[in-house]
């Protein structure tokens, strides 16, 4: 098997990862950063972020694993004192190992310009925000005008990112086995003279919605930890993607509602 590891740079994260490299050595895994069959994230979910980006091209070919070195993961699941486990796991064979595969739905995010279209995936979301003046941006879902946004932004999460940033501006959280995205606004303006719809709304596979910005300023695009200024950017469309996904290798159960718990509530009942 061949394995890449993407840590934080902490000191325990470097030290997990030398850890990491021994134990691999020892089972004859070889190192391989071209095309790695599995990636091995040591941090917190920023870090499987980084991971993510590092080998989004190869993301049909390979798993993600996350160990987590600091507070509960959404995307890392392992702790530091496990990993020799998850390196024999990693080594027994398929069918004695529990292997499973889960995959999260990734969005895609197309920009527009006068040149022509990028196409992005994001992992947790894509924002889009106002830097210098209130930003003002149509919103359309499958092609038919919605509304026009007035405020800081707009927020287009996947259901694996509904627990980051969308959490932050009241979006709801969505269990990452949905396709679908979910679109929030940052902190709109509503009175009477203008109007957005104020909650959230999730979009299935099928839909897709286009966001033109109305100002001629500079805006902030970002997708995932990856952040922009421009002005060149005429449209954005934003939807489930058709044909990605990310795939991590889970060799034991750890069901979303039970990170959400742990994460946001605790264990302690009063
Ligand atoms: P960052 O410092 O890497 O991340 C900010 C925090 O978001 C960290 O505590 C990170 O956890 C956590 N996080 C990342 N993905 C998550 C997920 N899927 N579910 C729950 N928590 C998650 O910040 P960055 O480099 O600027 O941006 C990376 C991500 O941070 C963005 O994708 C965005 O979702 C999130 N963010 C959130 C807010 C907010 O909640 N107000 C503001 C800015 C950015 P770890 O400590 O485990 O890495």
């Amino acid at each position: 098997m061949k394995y890449f590891v993407v840590d934080r740079g902490d000191e325990l994260s470097l030290r997990l990862t030398e850890q990491f490299h021994r134990l691999a050595h020892s089972y004859g895994m070889e190192q391989n950063e071209e095309k790695p069959d599995i990636v091995l994230s040591i941090g917190g979910d920023g870090t499987m972020l980084h991971a993510f980006h590092r080998f989004q091209h190869l993301v049909d070919e390979l798993w993600f694993v996350g160990i987590h070195t600091g507070r509960l993961g959404f995307y890392a699941d392992w702790t530091p004192d496990e990993i020799g486990q998850l390196a024999k796991l990693m080594n027994t064979p398929l069918e004695e190992s529990n292997l499973r595969i889960a995959e999260y739905p990734l969005a895609e995010i197309q920009f527009t310009t006068a040149d022509g279209i990028e196409t992005y995936l994001a992992l947790n979301e894509f924002t889009l925000r106002g830097i210098e003046e209130t930003m003002v941006a149509q919103l359309n879902i499958n092609d038919d005008m919605f509304e026009m946004f007035r405020g800081d932004g707009i927020c287009i999460s996947t259901p694996s990112g509904s627990t980051a940033y969308n959490k932050a501006v009241n979006g709801g959280l969505i269990h990452p086995s949905l396709e679908a995205i979910q679109i929030a606004e940052i902190a709109s303006i509503n009175n009477r003279v203008y109007r957005t719809l104020g909650s959230s709304m999730i979009l299935p596979k099928h839909h897709h919605c286009d966001i033109y910005p109305r100002t001629k300023k500079n805006v902030q695009l970002s997708i995932d930890h990856l952040y922009s200024q421009r002005n060149d950017v005429l449209s954005i469309r934003c939807k489930v993607s058709p044909d990605k996904k990310i795939k991590f290798a889970r060799f034991r159960p750890f069901p979303f509602w039970s990170r959400v718990q742990k994460a946001f509530i605790g264990t302690e009942f009063h």
